[in-house]
């Protein structure tokens, strides 16, 4: 079994990868050759910690095993970690027999911006030249830079519920060359791609916000009750997820199923438009709207990416289980 450490990661992933992995496993679950496992998440009365699994098996890939982890709120003010913890555990699928655990914290970010990353490949206008931010926390920022290698960006705006924190998104847009502005919510007409990556529980960005053509990345909603945009936006949207069953429990999805505005029937998974048996956009007009809650096929595909490379760097521990 390989060890791999969650410092020794950052030099072992890149973001072309993790975007290769997740596009290919996208493609995988919609051909059905890969499958997430029921995703457990428990409050365990401790440190008052959400912790759970998100698990799969891809048979085209030969990846098998889970994440585990989860959020203790009070880990940076008491112990100066953070407050998203998790490990990555890969099962040989021919023996069961544990193949490799890494660190997964990096991987979760860098999974996470692939997925926003490669619906804006597959759904934004070819036109399209303006991203719009919502949210400026930690993964805004892999967020940004993911975006930005799949359009051509001529200007980054940005609304956040805390407006203090949008001046070090802005530093991330400057080092990439790009001009940052502030904007309220009615200024998010102006971006031709928009992702959101907050943890709301109320939806901030209304369809009024939205002008015609535009492709949103709803990437904070991950867990039942947050809501980031408002659910009359998914009636107006070609809606598109990584997979139906958590886009409608645990992502946007869930409210305007609840609401009764859309039925599953009416979102389709991005690998389907990968794998070319979707049409994807149809319009310039159209608003296309990437409902990303997050699978754990993502983290388990980057994840056996960073292992081979781990070996062949000699940088993975090997110990026998
Ligand atoms: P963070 O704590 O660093 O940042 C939180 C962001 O949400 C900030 O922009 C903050 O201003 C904003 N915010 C906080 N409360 C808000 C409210 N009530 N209304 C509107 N905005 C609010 O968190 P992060 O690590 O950047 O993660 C952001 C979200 O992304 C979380 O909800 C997290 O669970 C989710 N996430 C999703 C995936 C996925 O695969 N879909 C993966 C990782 C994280």
């Amino acid at each position: 079994m390989w060890i791999v450490p969650e410092a020794a990661i950052a030099d072992l992933v890149s973001r072309k990868a993790s975007f290769d992995a997740v596009e290919k496993v996208f493609a995988a679950m919609a051909a059905r050759d890969a499958y997430n496992f029921p995703v457990v998440r428990e409050a365990i009365g401790h440190e008052d910690a959400l912790y759970g699994f998100k698990g799969g098996f891809d048979r085209t890939g030969g990846t098998l095993g889970l994440k585990a982890g989860g959020y203790w709120p009070h880990n940076l003010e008491k112990r100066g970690l953070i407050n998203h913890q998790s490990t990555v555990f890969l099962f040989d699928p021919d023996t069961g027999k544990p193949a490799a655990m890494l660190g997964g914290n990096l991987l979760t970010a860098l999974r996470t911006a692939a997925a926003s990353a490669v619906s804006i490949r597959h759904l934004a206008r070819d036109d399209a030249r303006v991203i719009g931010m919502i949210g400026a926390g930690h993964q805004s920022h892999f967020q940004l830079r993911a975006a930005v290698e799949q359009m051509q960006v001529d200007k980054v705006i940005a609304w956040n519920m805390h407006p203090e924190m949008l001046p070090k998104l802005g530093e991330t847009a400057a080092e990439l060359g790009l001009p940052f502005e502030a904007v309220d919510l009615d200024g998010m007409t102006e971006a031709d791609v928009i992702i959101t990556i907050t943890s709301s529980f109320a939806p901030t960005l209304l369809a009024q916000h939205v002008a015609p053509g535009t492709h949103l990345a709803c990437m904070g909603t991950d867990t039942k009750g947050k809501q980031e945009v408002e659910a009359a936006l998914l009636a107006r949207a070609t809606v598109f997820c990584d997979e139906v069953a958590q886009s409608i429990s645990i992502g946007e999805a869930q409210h305007a199923i609840g609401d009764g505005l859309i039925s599953d029937s009416d979102i389709a998974e991005i690998g389907a438009v990968i794998n070319g048996t979707h049409p994807g956009r149809q319009s310039t007009e159209e608003i296309t709207l990437f409902d990303g809650t997050g699978v754990g096929l993502q983290d388990l595909a980057v994840a056996a990416a960073v292992v081979d490379t781990a070996i062949e760097k000699g940088v993975a521990i090997e110990v026998d289980m």
